[in-house]
């Protein structure tokens, strides 16, 4: 990958430079063969501090060794931190598929195919774009050392709030907002070179692990023939993860779960679809289908009624039905 990488990056930059095309670059570099550079020295060896270090150390507490960057597996503070709390404390990957472990209700019979790549792919592109979801390092190693896994979640409320805005709004404004901006993100990502080459072990893992989730969501949007012959992209469930981050964000913030059913001000029955967090404290409102009754082989009990999206109706007119 990066080979090929540093390959198109020759042949874009040796067009530019002769006023050739890019394929005849392309095969102008590949008749040439590997370039042999000399090296200027020869390589180095350089040891590496035994003992993780503190986030933004310049190398000042430990002259003569590399720095080497803390993440949540490599706790060696405590050797008896759970495996549960540095999976909920690592990013981008681990944190989604913990929270699934923990807050996503089991399927009652089959199974649920795995879909918590989109919510790394969200986490990553976060990270990435709004530094305020990024966690406070230092408390985020502190509660991880003190195995402390609901103050890991803490830490993380600002982007587990940012990703659950961005995957359960309402399907319309998915798809002209939220969408575009993961396939600009998964674009970026797997089209620009970093500015410099990254030689921290826990910041080239990092990397990685993001590049495969960009790759993995253009796959996803790849045209693929299905076995019926037709062409088709892959069916992703973009909301899979919505139900369990809003389970884990109303086990601390209070709020009805998904499938409540409530009654409205007016009278009317409703079930409850989709929670809207305000900064703190529990939901300020809640997206609901209005319930009617049934008709068709299901006389006699309420059913969400058929057609448009529902309604947002403010929390404090949403009781529960009696
Ligand atoms: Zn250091």
């Amino acid at each position: 990958m990066t080979a090929d990488k540093h390959t198109k990056r020759a042949a874009r930059e040796l067009a530019a430079r002769e006023g050739i095309s890019y394929t005849a670059a392309r095969r102008r570099l590949a008749d040439q063969g590997p370039a042999d550079e000399a090296l200027d020295e020869p390589p180095r060896l350089y040891p590496i501090v035994t003992t993780p270090c503190t986030h933004g150390c310049d190398g000042t507490p430990h002259p003569g060794y590399v720095c080497e960057t803390w993440h949540p597996f490599n706790n060696r503070g405590n050797p008896l931190t759970s495996w549960a709390t540095c999976q909920a404390a690592s990013l981008p990957g681990r944190r989604a598929i913990s929270l699934a472990d923990r807050f996503q209700e089991k399927p009652q019979y089959g199974y649920s195919q795995d879909q918590s790549w989109v919510l790394a792919a969200v986490y990553a592109m976060l990270l990435d774009e709004e530094p305020e979801t990024v966690p406070d390092p230092h408390r985020l190693r502190a509660a991880v050392e003190a195995d402390d896994i609901a103050a890991v979640d803490a830490l993380m409320q600002p982007l587990d709030l940012a990703a659950v805005r961005l995957l359960g709004a309402p399907i319309e404004e998915w798809h002209t907002t939220g969408f575009p901006r993961l396939r600009a993100w998964a674009t970026r990502v797997t089209t620009t070179e970093p500015d410099e080459p990254a030689w921290d072990m826990a910041l080239i893992e990092y990397n990685s692990r993001c590049l495969k989730l960009a790759e993995r969501f253009l796959k996803s949007q790849e045209e693929r023939r299905n076995y019926n012959g037709y062409m088709e992209t892959e069916p992703v469930s973009w909301w899979f993860s919505v139900p369990f981050l809003t389970e884990m964000l109303r086990q601390t913030r209070g709020g009805h779960p998904l499938g409540t059913r409530v009654r409205l001000t007016d009278g009317r029955p409703a079930l409850v679809y989709g929670l809207e967090w305000g900064q703190a404290g529990p939901p300020v409102a809640y997206r609901v289908r209005e319930l009617v009754p049934g008709k068709y082989g299901n006389e006699g009990k309420l059913v969400p009624k058929l057609g448009g999206d529902g309604e947002t109706v403010p929390a404090e007119e949403c009781l529960l039905l009696d």
